[in-house]
């Protein structure tokens, strides 16, 4: 068997490259540390975390990420059993000790005899004789790698820096104050929910953005041009306390049903899944500490009580526009020997980029041996996951994601409001299990 090549040794490369031998295919690794640098990591060692230790929730009933987890364990994952066997205290959540982490993943990787570990930069797209290959580079994909892929695939598509706006659960926003129109109803006229506010709201918002936390820049993050397209509304709110009402905020082609008037200013919030669950704040890019974010975006009408998927942020992010670009399986549409996975596909967090570092790997495989393999059910949170980043979510606006209950099809309509999570994740794991299930029959 021909081996597969896996580009990447971090959380998702990690997780493909053993998912992968897993199934009896071989697997060379290729990891540019140490020979060449990140301007995060700062070990040699495989699956390095670079910041935060924790894994979030490890609930798996009412928190999505903790149900990623539970599915993860469920398919054999390596990332999942070296946390799971180097957890430290942490309440609810799972945090691991980083460096007993990463030193189990590599030690069961190199104590794989199908895997192979080389130690080089892959500085181009992948020779041609690379039949069958997955990227997991990561946000800090090395610049000649991510030039060379926003070359294939066209300027727009890879993104270098990464202005999140929040996203909010719709079925937390007021409708008795906010309303759906498009300005000057364009498209087909309500395709926006509109929060108002009037002249004293507006200004109080502005004065508390611009007394809000922000968070600091990395020093390697400073030489980061912002792109004026996507300005923090901080930094928009520092040029004149008037900039925002005549930039996102503004009212024009609006009328308040609840007035029959146009606001002063405007929230607007874009449906951000084909499910509909998820609206993301337009133009709400910024750099406010999450507590501030929640504290000052709860001042705006209609979203007092706002449950926020996402908050906002700001940093350097290298990831392609995953659902115009790669198919259901995570290939490149214009290249199918190349599959992604990881953070580079637009997914956010060290859980979900492993996930689909175990989906690339288990589609990988399948291919090497020349077996079907079907996406895991969009009710999973694996396949929830890949179902947004390869069409669930709008190419236009693609930005990552974390995994969560707004990503999977909602429970049946009978399911009373506060058994809905639970009520999703039994479902989730039931399907899981029908599908791993089908995997070992195929
Ligand atoms: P990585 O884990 O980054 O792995 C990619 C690997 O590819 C690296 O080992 C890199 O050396 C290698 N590589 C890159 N280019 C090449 C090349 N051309 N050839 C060969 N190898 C290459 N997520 C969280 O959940 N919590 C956090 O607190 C958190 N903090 C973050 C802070 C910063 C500054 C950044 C940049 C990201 C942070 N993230 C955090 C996101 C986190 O990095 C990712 O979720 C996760 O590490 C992504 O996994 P990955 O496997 O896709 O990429």
């Amino acid at each position: 068997l021909a081996p597969v090549h896996v580009v990447g040794g971090g959380l998702a490369g990690s997780e493909a490259a053993w998912q992968i031998s897993r199934r009896g295919v071989p697997v060379v690794l290729h990891e540019m540390r140490p020979v060449r640098a990140t301007d995060a990591h700062s070990t040699d060692g495989l699956a390095e975390l670079v910041c935060s230790n924790s894994f979030r929730s490890d609930d798996p009933v009412s928190n999505a990420v903790g149900l990623l987890h539970e599915e993860m364990r469920r398919a054999g994952s390596l990332i999942m059993r070296a946390a799971d066997a180097h957890r430290v205290p942490a309440g609810g959540a799972l945090a691991v000790d980083r460096h007993g982490f990463s030193a189990a993943v590599e030690a069961a990787l190199t104590a794989e005899p199908l895997v192979a570990i080389v130690r080089e930069e892959v500085p181009d797209l992948p020779p041609a004789d690379w039949a069958n290959v997955v990227i997991a580079t990561g946000p800090l994909t090395s610049p000649p790698l991510a030039e060379a892929i926003r070359a294939f695939t066209g300027e727009d598509s890879l993104s270098f820096f990464d202005a999140i706006a929040p996203i909010v659960h719709k079925d937390s926003i007021d409708m008795s104050r906010a309303w759906f129109q498009s300005r000057y109803d364009k498209g087909d006229g309500a395709d926006y929910i509109n929060c108002a506010l009037d002249r004293e709201q507006y200004y109080a918002f502005i004065e508390a953005l611009l007394a809000g936390e922000k968070t600091d820049f990395k020093e390697w993050e400073k030489n980061t041009p912002y792109f004026e397209g996507c300005l923090p509304i901080e930094v928009m709110a520092e040029r004149g306390p008037d900039t925002l009402a005549f930039g996102p905020m503004k009212p024009v082609g609006l009328t308040d049903p609840h007035t029959a008037r146009r606001p002063f200013a405007v929230v607007q919030l874009r449906q951000d899944n084909a499910l509909g669950t998820l609206y993301n704040m337009v133009g709400f890019q910024t750099k406010l500490k999450h507590g501030e974010q929640t504290r000052v975006f709860r001042t705006i009408p209609g979203l007092e009580n706002a449950a926020f998927a996402r908050l906002g942020g700001l940093h350097r992010n290298t990831f392609i526009n995953s659902p115009r670009l790669l198919d259901a399986t995570l290939r490149l549409k214009a290249r199918p020997a190349l599959r992604f996975a990881g953070q580079v596909t637009g997914v956010e967090g060290y859980v979900e980029s492993a996930a689909m570092g175990l989906i690339a790997g288990r589609f990988a495989a399948a291919d090497a041996l020349a077996e079907v393999l079907s996406p895991p059910p969009p009710t999973t949170a694996l396949g929830a996951l890949l179902n947004h980043v390869t069409g669930g979510a709008d190419a236009k606006s693609f930005q990552p994601m974390n995994v969560n209950f707004g990503l999977f099809p909602p429970p049946d309509t009978r399911t009373r409001k506060g058994d809905r999570k639970a009520a999703q994740s039994a479902r989730a794991l039931a399907d899981l299990d029908r599908w791993l299930g089908r995997v070992e029959a195929a």
